[in-house]
């Protein structure tokens, strides 16, 4: 089994800006006399941004912002068969809503086609590239494995003229995909497999998202990404831990093609989330596989997901900050992440009162066709929040759970003649249970104390339970979605068998629960797509876009129960 991380310390603001080893690296720079730091956020829109990109973008932005420095959102867009303005566009929706800025410094790697091919052409030239004309298949074979040097290609002693002229022939459009390559002339031999000859440029005849078909030949990323970096003048490129040994290749374009400024590369541990895939290729068959609604759908662990299942960018950053940034990757409980997203809109989610599965409760001495408002706070801890006006009436909805006709041991809601409070309205009883024809509760009847107004008796007396409630002719219907987690396997990227499961046998068949008829107080039935409320008892709630007038939907962030911080040792 992976290694799951708990033991991730408490909330603490000052933790978000604690120094990590790449912090450290950049304040000694700093100090060493480096004027201004760039960094670079380097998503390729060829899917939507998920919570591991959070992580690196709270770290590239968040580098830059503490010192005073820039961050550039660059595109890696190089290969034009998987990209798609779609992505282009839902990343710098997320990026926003994660509460970063790049201003007008957005990018583009297609922006820096006609340079990169100026920079190949320059490597050719200095006799550091050769255009090879093996197929796919064959360049596997003569690349070697880990345990066996690599060939050299009979192409490799091509002349410099001849490799330009194929090179640029291959720019005009006159060879099929696959037909040559250009490879860069290190060395077969090396015992990093990323230094045989890598190639920097291939042929693909399609269709790119912004370049259109201006171009036919398009650069490999361990050739585009540290140009790109140094034409934009970024001085840290920050990255995952599987670069590493691109690192060496990295250093060798920038020395060897000579651009304008000199960047580096440093990796850090990527994140890794138990219960949760968190790769493009694997997030991307969800969605065209239909086992999810689409890439936001609220169990994905994208950034469109989390934000309309509920999460606030605040609670997004924290768990980031809590995380960390390590050298060694590790797998952290899902159960933290739910934990910050809980602690933050338990912060600022005004409370409301929703049945989910009503039973009604009518009130027999409380009068007919009378109604009042009960006066409720939005926030108990937060008098700033203010009140508001809950309307009571005889009949009353309350939640089908909350009532057990041969009450068990240690229940003690409601249940025949006994008495329960109804949370800031009266003391209630039950007195009758009406059943249908099969022997099913249907209703419930009852009494209500007046002198208990607001949930207080005057006498002392006192219930064992409080119960939430909704005046059934105030109501409103709504659907409420909970979700439980996507997958049953707690790893089902495959971390630790490093195997390539199919993961659609690892889902979990009750990962959505999508609740009708759900009874909601009025004012929630006016609430905006996306604003977020505590349901009493239940957990936290958002509106979800799906919501029509009169008929709002509301998916559950989380419940209110938190096991994170029980197996943590917090409570
Ligand atoms: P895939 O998920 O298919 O492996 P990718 O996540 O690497 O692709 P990119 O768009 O290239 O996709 O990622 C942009 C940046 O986000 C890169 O710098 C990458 O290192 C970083 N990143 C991606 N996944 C994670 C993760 N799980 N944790 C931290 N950073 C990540
Ligand atoms: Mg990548």
């Amino acid at each position: 089994m992976s290694d799951v991380n708990t033991g991730v310390p408490a909330v603490n603001e000052s933790r978000e800006k604690s120094q990590d080893f790449i912090r450290e690296i950049v304040a000694a720079d700093v100090a060493g006399g480096r004027a201004t730091v760039v960094t670079r956020f380097p998503p390729e829109p060829n899917g939507y941004l998920h919570i591991g990109h959070a992580k690196a973008i709270c770290l590239d932005f968040g580098v830059a912002n503490e010192f005073g420095g820039y961050c550039n959102l660059r595109f890696d867009d190089t290969n034009p068969v998987k990209e798609d303005v779609e992505y282009v566009d839902s990343i710098k929706d997320d990026v926003r809503w994660l509460g970063f800025e790049w201003g007008d410094r957005e990018y583009f790697a297609s922006d820096y086609y006609e340079q990169l091919y100026q920079y190949a052409e320059r490597l050719i030239e200095k006799g550091l590239a050769y255009v090879d004309s093996l197929s796919a298949d064959q360049m596997r074979e003569y690349r070697g494995t880990l345990t066996s040097p690599g060939q050299d290609s009979p192409h490799r002693g091509r002349s410099v003229d001849e490799s330009l002229d194929l090179f640029r022939r291959m720019r005009a459009a006159e060879f099929p995909d696959g037909a040559h390559a250009l490879r860069a002339k290190i060395d077969m031999r090396s015992p990093n497999i990323t230094m045989r000859d890598p190639v920097l440029y291939r042929i693909r005849h399609a269709d790119h998202h912004r370049t259109g078909r201006t171009w036919c030949i398009y650069p490999m990323y361990d050739f585009a990404h540290p140009l790109s970096d140094a034409i934009e003048g970024v001085t840290h490129s920050l990255c995952t831990l599987e670069y590493v040994d691109h690192r060496p290749l990295y250093d060798w374009v920038i020395e060897h093609a000579g651009p304008p400024s000199r960047p580096h590369q440093y990796e850090f541990a990527r994140l890794n989330l138990s219960y949760t895939v968190m790769s493009k290729r694997k997030l991307l068959e969800l969605v065209e596989r239909r086992h999810v609604r689409g890439w936001d759908d609220p169990r994905m662990p994208t950034i469109s997901g989390l934000r309309r299942r509920g999460f606030t960018p605040e609670s997004i950053r924290d768990f980031c900050g809590r995380v960390g940034v390590a050298k060694k990757e590790n797998v952290i409980d899902v159960g933290l992440l739910e934990h910050c997203g809980r602690e933050d809109l338990n912060r600022r989610a005004p409370r409301a009162m929703a049945v989910l599965r009503p039973l009604k409760l009518v009130l027999t001495n409380y009068p007919e066709g009378q109604s009042e408002d009960m006066t409720m706070a939005n926030h108990a801890d937060d008098p700033s929040a203010g009140t508001r006006r809950v309307p009571f009436s005889r009949e009353i909805y309350i939640e089908r759970d909350d009532f057990m006709e041969t009450p068990a041991k240690k229940f003690f809601r409601l249940s025949p003649g006994r008495e329960v409070r109804l949370r800031s309205a009266y003391f209630v009883t039950c007195t009758e249970v009406v059943k249908d024809a099969s022997g099913q509760v249907v209703e419930l009847r009852g009494t209500y104390d007046p002198v208990t107004r607001g949930g207080d008796a005057p006498d002392g007396r006192k219930v064992k339970a409080t119960l939430h409630w909704v005046s059934a002719a105030h109501a409103v219907d709504a659907e409420v979605r909970l979700y439980d987690r996507l997958f049953t396997s707690e790893d089902p990227d495959g971390h630790a068998a490093r195997s390539d499961t199919d993961i659609t046998a690892l889902l979990n068949p009750g990962s959505l629960e999508a609740v009708q008829g759900c009874k909601i107080e009025p004012m929630l039935g006016a609430a905006a797509a996306g604003s977020r409320y505590q349901f009493e008892r239940l957990g936290y709630f958002a509106v979800d876009p799906d919501s029509k007038p009169g008929a709002p939907v509301f998916n559950r962030t989380v419940s209110l129960k938190d096991t994170w911080a029980k197996v943590a040792g917090h409570t």
